[in-house]
């Protein structure tokens, strides 16, 4: 019935799914079952901006159109400068803290690199 991998380790045949995880109960390795696939796709998030330049940590980006912040009257203006971005995961994919405003979030396709 197993379609498992044996143990790259020990050559066991007794491997098992746990989760995301292929165990041995011989040799107690565990692996991952999609290995590769998931570990390029960890390192290799790439956030763009709305041209396509590729963003860091501790940008500095333009706002390419007025936005309103959640839950208050301020909008955040087309042109306002945004220095030392952080990149994060989510909807809003950048972390960063704008004069007067306060941290906040944005979207990367929103916003431009100086
Ligand atoms: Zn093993």
């Amino acid at each position: 019935m197993s379609t498992l991998p044996p143990c790259p380790k020990c050559n066991s045949e007794y491997t098992y799914e746990d989760g995301t995880q292929l165990v041995c109960p011989e040799c107690a390795h565990e692996w991952s079952a999609d290995g590769a696939a998931q570990s390029a796709d960890e390192g290799a998030k790439v956030i763009k901006d709305a041209v396509g330049n590729v963003l860091q940590d501790g940008d500095t980006v333009s706002v390419i159109k007025d936005l309103k912040v959640k839950g208050s009257s301020l909008v955040v203006k087309v042109g306002t400068k945004v220095k030392g971005i952080r990149l994060c995961d989510g909807d809003h994919d950048i972390d960063c803290k704008i004069d007067g405003i306060g941290a906040m979030k944005l979207k990367s396709e929103f916003v431009k690199k100086v």
